[in-house]
C-alpha cells in the first residue's frame, strides 16, 4: 500500500514512512492510493473474531510490510491487553434501534486509546529496527494528550511533548496529563487556545532546526494516518455485532477534527454497509454549516461543554474533500485558502454527494445537558457531554426521517462520563466517580510548563528535551 499527499507534492511512501512524519512535507495530509475491499462473504468471515483479531484484519492491508504479521499480532494484542475482557467496545442498546458504542474503557478512558495505545507500540518497533530516537510533538484540546502519553510512556525510543490550551481544558484532563509518570514525558500549557497549539506544532515541523542531526519529528495528533486505521476497526466491529453485512447501519460521531467520522467513511469505502454518518458538531459548528447550507467558512471559536470538538477548522477534513475534489490538489488548495478567508462553496454536484453520505446537526450547551439528563432519566446511561451531542444529533437527523427506527443508529460514545463532572452537574445530576485507577494517579504531583504562544520559545523548549 502506497501513501501520497493531498497537496500533489509527495508520493510513493509507505506505512512506515506516513506513521513517522504525520503531516507530509508538503503540508499536506497522506492518503492511501487504494483501499482495501470487503465484500459480503468476507464480512461473514470476521463476525466471530475477537476485537484485536478483527483489529489486525482491518489494519494488515494498510501497514504492508511494515511489520511481519505476527509482529502486528503481538502489538495490537498488548495494545488491547488493559482494556477490559471481552468487551472491548461494548455496544449499550437504548431501544428504537439506537445503541451507544462505549468507546471509552482503555487506560485514560477515551477513544483515542483505541488508536494511540497502537501507535506507541508501532513507534517502539519500527524505532528498535534502525537504532533511532524520535521526538513525538503534538496538540491536544483535551483527551489526545492523555491518551498520546500513555500510550508511550514505556517507550524507551521516544520522548513526548504535549502542548494544550492553558486553562481550557478540564481539571480531569490536565491531571490526566500532567500526573503521567516518565523522564520522556514533557506537557507545556501554552497561553492561547488550541488553534494555536495546532498552529505552534505545525510551524515546528515545518521548521527543524531545533533537532540534534539524526533525530525525528513524529506526530500523534489526529493528522496521523495510523491513528484513522485503528479508528476503522470499530465501526467494523460495531456493524457486525448487529449483523453486517444485513442490515446497513448508521453511525453518529461527536466531531471535532473530523478523524473519527473520516475512520467511519473509509469503513463504508472499504465495503461495509454503512447507511448515514452524522456529523455531530457543537457550536463550533463549520461542518454542519457546509453540510446543511453548502457555506464553509470560520467562525470565531466558542468553548463549550464538549471542549475536544471546540475547533474552528477540522484538519482531517482536507482528506474526505480530497476524494470529494477527485484528488485534484490545486482546486481542492484554491477550495481550503477560500474557507479560510471571506468563505467558499462546493458545485452542487458536489454538495449532493456529500449529502449522499452524511448529515449534519450542531448542539448547543443547553441542549447537550438536557440530553444527558434525559438519557439518564429514560434509559439509566450516563452520557459524558461530546456524547451527548452526538446522540442529540442522530435524534434530531431521525427525526426528519419517514421511517427513523429502521436502520440501526450506533451513537459513538468518545468519553467517560467521569471525565466530564461539570458537565453531568450542569445537567441536575451528581457527579460520577472517578474510577480508582485514576485517583490514585491523580495523587501524584503535577509536571508542565507554561509558553507563550511563540515559536521560538517551542523550539528552544524541544531542543533542550532532544538535546
Ligand atoms: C477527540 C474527541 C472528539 C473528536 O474526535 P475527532 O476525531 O477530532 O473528530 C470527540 N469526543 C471526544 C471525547 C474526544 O476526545
Amino acid at each position: 500500500m502506497k501513501y501520497s499527499s493531498t497537496r500533489g507534492g509527495c508520493s510513493g511512501q509507505g506505512f512506515e514512512d506516513v506513521l513517522l512524519t504525520g503531516l507530509a512535507p508538503d503540508g499536506g495530509l497522506f492518503v492511501p492510493d487504494e483501499l482495501p475491499s470487503f465484500k459480503a462473504a468476507d464480512l461473514a468471515e470476521l463476525k466471530d473474531l475477537a476485537y484485536p483479531e478483527l483489529a489486525f484484519r482491518i489494519a494488515a492491508p494498510f501497514t504492508g510490510t511494515a511489520f511481519a504479521a505476527e509482529e502486528l499480532r503481538r502489538i495490537i494484542a498488548d495494545s488491547y491487553a488493559g482494556f477490559p475482557q471481552p468487551g472491548v467496545a461494548p455496544l449499550t442498546a437504548l431501544g428504537d434501534n439506537e445503541y451507544v458504542l462505549e468507546l471509552f474503557h482503555g487506560p485514560t478512558l477515551a477513544f483515542k486509546d483505541f488508536a494511540l495505545q497502537v501507535l506507541g507500540r508501532m513507534l517502539d518497533h519500527v524505532l528498535a529496527r534502525g537504532g533511532a530516537r524520535a521526538l513525538i510533538l503534538g496538540a491536544t484540546s483535551g483527551d489526545t494528550g492523555s491518551a498520546a502519553l500513555e500510550g508511550c510512556r514505556h517507550s524507551r525510543r521516544v520522548d513526548i511533548c504535549i502542548l494544550h490550551p492553558h486553562g481550557k481544558v478540564s481539571e480531569v484532563q490536565r491531571k490526566q496529563m500532567t500526573t503521567v509518570a516518565g523522564d520522556n514525558v514533557h506537557n507545556l500549557a501554552v497561553e492561547g487556545n488550541f488553534d494555536d497549539c495546532q498552529r505552534l506544532v505545525k510551524a515546528a515541523f515545518a521548521d527543524q532546526s531545533f533537532l540534534p542531526a539524526g533525530r525525528r519529528l513524529a506526530a500523534v495528533n489526529s493528522i496521523n494516518w495510523a491513528r484513522i486505521v485503528m479508528q476503522i476497526v470499530y465501526y467494523f466491529h460495531a456493524a457486525l455485532r448487529l449483523g453486517a453485512p444485513q442490515p446497513a447501519v448508521s453511525f453518529s460521531v461527536p466531531t471535532g477534527n473530523f478523524g473519527d467520522i473520516y475512520a467511519g467513511y473509509l469503513a463504508r469505502a472499504m465495503g461495509l454497509p454503512v447507511e448515514r454518518l452524522v456529523v455531530a458538531t457543537n457550536e463550533n459548528d463549520i461542518l454542519h454549516r457546509l453540510i446543511s447550507a453548502n457555506e464553509y467558512s470560520t467562525a470565531p471559536l466558542r468553548h463549550t461543554l464538549s471542549p475536544s470538538m471546540d475547533i474552528l477548522v477540522s484538519s482531517n477534513f482536507e482528506r474526505y474533500l480530497f476524494d470529494l475534489f477527485d484528488r485534484d490538489h490545486e482546486a481542492l488548495a484554491a477550495f481550503m485558502a477560500a474557507g479560510a478567508g471571506g468563505g467558499a462553496s462546493l458545485s452542487d454536484e458536489q454538495w449532493r454527494r456529500m449529502r449522499g453520505i452524511f448529515d449534519s446537526a450542531s448542539v448547543d450547551d443547553a441542549a447537550t445537558r438536557a440530553t444527558i439528563a434525559k438519557v439518564w432519566r429514560d434509559h439509566g446511561v450516563l452520557l459524558d457531554p461530546h456524547t451527548a451531542v452526538g446522540v442529540r444529533a442522530a435524534r434530531e437527523v431521525r427525526a426528519g426521517q419517514e421511517n427513523p427506527c429502521q436502520t440501526p443508529m450506533v451513537c459513538l460514545a468518545t468519553a467517560h462520563p467521569a471525565k466530564f463532572a461539570e458537565a453531568i452537574t450542569a445537567a441536575g445530576l451528581p457527579a460520577p466517580a472517578l474510577p480508582a485507577r485514576m485517583r490514585r494517579q491523580f495523587e501524584r504531583p503535577e509536571r508542565f510548563r507554561v509558553i507563550d504562544r511563540d515559536l521560538d520559545e517551542l523550539k528552544a523548549f524541544l531542543g533542550a528535551i532532544a538535546g
